[in-house]
């Protein structure tokens, strides 16, 4: 978002344009739970692909290459659509150029059981930082987040490839009744990380890379990603609330 690039921080992020306890987590049918203060799940059937904005709002725009984040989002989601094949039921929040509110993300999301939802983005700054970076919230994305994180990181060919995870309260990590997560690719705003994000391939490798890590969250659960976060008690993110 052009107008905040003023800001260190990830500003596709910060400008919130980004965005009953359940059955066992052991596999078979993973409930909705509005905390999701739980393991991550395991032998989930559907994957939610959101790709972030949309329509009038354009996300980030790359000064070196004039891509949109929109369309770059669009993009990645029918790749990793693609990769994940016929394992998983896939949903596609957006399949064309449409503005879809949070809100409304959110509660199409939470139509789902048994499901995770993972939204795309890619990201802005104007302080030469670069390197693709995760956003979670609930304990039952963390496993998630850590493998996604994992799985870009090791397509990201930046010495600094490895933003990290980042535990910050959106409405895309909030508030679904799933476990939910915001990927951060990369920087449009670093000239060489904008660069690789016009690479048809670099896409597919990191699409390919994210369809791995889904699958093998998928597989065994958290096993091996750490011990859980502390839960957090905090309400649902709002678009009123201050910058995160
Ligand atoms: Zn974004």
């Amino acid at each position: 978002m052009q107008i905040y690039q003023f800001l260190t921080l990830a500003t596709c992020v910060v400008l919130a344009s980004c965005g009953g306890s359940g059955p066992s987590p052991s596999g078979g049918s993973y409930g909705r739970d509005p905390w999701g203060h739980r393991p991550g799940p395991k032998g989930f059937t559907t994957v939610i692909l959101d790709a972030g904005h949309g329509g009038h709002d354009s996300g980030a725009v790359s000064r070196t290459t004039g891509q949109k984040e929109k369309d770059l989002t669009l993009d990645m989601v029918r790749r990793i659509k693609g990769e994940l094949g016929s394992s998983f039921k896939t949903v596609l929040m957006r399949n064309h150029d449409e503005f879809i509110d949070l809100d409304d993300r959110v509660a199409r999301a939470n139509r789902y059981n048994d499901a995770i939802l993972v939204s795309v983005h890619f990201n802005s700054s104007a302080s030469g930082i670069r390197g693709p970076e995760t956003y979670y919230w609930r304990v039952d994305s963390h496993g998630l987040a850590v493998r996604c994180q994992q799985a870009m990181a090791q397509v990201s060919p930046a010495e600094q490839s490895n933003r990290g995870m980042v535990r910050r309260r959106l409405r895309l990590t909030r508030n679904p009744e799933i476990p939910c997560l915001l990927l951060e690719c990369g920087y449009l705003s670093h000239p060489a990380e904008a660069q690789l994000a016009q690479s048809s391939a670099y896409r597919q490798k990191m699409a390919a890379a994210i369809a791995s890590a889904i699958r093998t969250q998928a597989a065994v659960g958290d096993a091996g990603t750490g011990p859980l976060p502390a839960p957090l008690y905090a309400p649902p993110s709002r678009p009123t609330d201050a910058p995160e």
